[in-house]
């Protein structure tokens, strides 16, 4: 077993968005259930991806984890979810003054995007003041990346390359590729060996209840894909473990993902990577430490 694992990618909402999907691997997406989950498997942290509308703004603005709780689980931080479709002329300045606000509270790691969900390029305008606002709060923006969980999505949004440009204009802002922009892994891959600024979450890969072993045997083909991909990349520094829970059972999942890293890599995968990415997570860390 792993002696510490940092999930990069996650979901949880109390509102119960997420109670299907977790049926669908045999759990409840309940605060209790991520606790038990993470202690079993050594997590230490999680980074949920917001999705859940935030009360304090009238916008729609910026799409939080709703935990239901007093304070934030302390097993759990977040990215702000950026809703570009709320996001217009009028109440710009306003929404970013929102994002303001909640960059200020240490439970804020980064920024997500869904595009591919949302019609606009990486590139669009609208988010372009969220890159320098990721800049000034030293927060990463990470992207929905590939195929989408729905066929109401659009694919030409979420194909990895595009960000090239993003990563070029924002030299100073880190940028995640999440999923590994499956399957258009060649071209995710070649975008974050060619920036510096550029890295990759290994989340979603695979998605259902399954047992790691006989995945990994009946799926050889396709993760020896991203096993010629990293090899081209050669740098173990650019990936970040993740999840996508509850689409995917933790413990079983982590097996899949070790399938694909060479052994001498997986601290840095499952764990150190994540503290350079995130900029804000070793201070968190320390203070949840203290804590316990
Ligand atoms: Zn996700």
């Amino acid at each position: 077993m792993m002696d510490k694992i940092i999930d990069c990618h996650m979901h949880f909402s109390a509102k119960g968005i997420f109670d299907k999907t977790a049926e669908n691997i045999g759990l409840k997406c309940t605060l209790e259930e991520v606790k038990h989950q993470f202690e079993q498997n050594n997590i230490v942290l999680g980074i949920g991806m917001g999705v859940d509308k935030c009360e304090d703004n009238i916008y729609n603005n910026p799409q939080i984890i709703y935990h239901g709780e007093e304070r934030f689980p302390s097993f759990l931080v977040q990215c702000l979810g950026i809703n570009a479709l709320a996001i217009n002329r009028e109440n710009l300045k306003d929404t970013l003054e929102c994002f303001k606000a909640k960059l200020e509270e240490n439970t804020t790691v980064g920024l997500k995007i869904y595009t591919g969900y949302q019609p606009y390029l990486a590139t669009d305008r609208k988010y372009r003041y969220f890159y320098k606002l990721a800049q000034k709060y030293d927060v990463p923006v990470v992207f929905h990346m590939g195929d989408t969980a729905n066929s109401m999505g659009k694919l030409k949004y979420s194909h990895p390359l595009i960000l090239d440009e993003v990563a070029v204009d924002f030299p100073k802002v880190k940028f995640v590729i999440a999923h590994c922009g499956t399957p258009w892994i060649a071209d995710a891959v070649e975008v974050v060996a060619k920036n510096k600024n550029v890295y990759m979450d290994l989340s979603g890969l695979m998605e259902g209840n399954f047992k790691a072993k006989k995945q990994i045997k009946e799926f050889k083909p396709y993760l020896d894909v991203f096993r010629t991909w990293f090899n081209y990349l050669h740098d173990y520094q650019k990936l970040m473990y993740g999840s996508d829970w509850p689409l995917v059972d933790m413990k079983e999942y982590i097996k899949v993902i070790q399938s694909i890293i060479p052994k001498k890599a997986y601290d840095d995968v499952f764990y150190y990577n994540a503290l350079k990415v995130f900029d804000r997570l070793p201070e968190y860390l320390k203070k949840q430490e203290k804590n316990l």
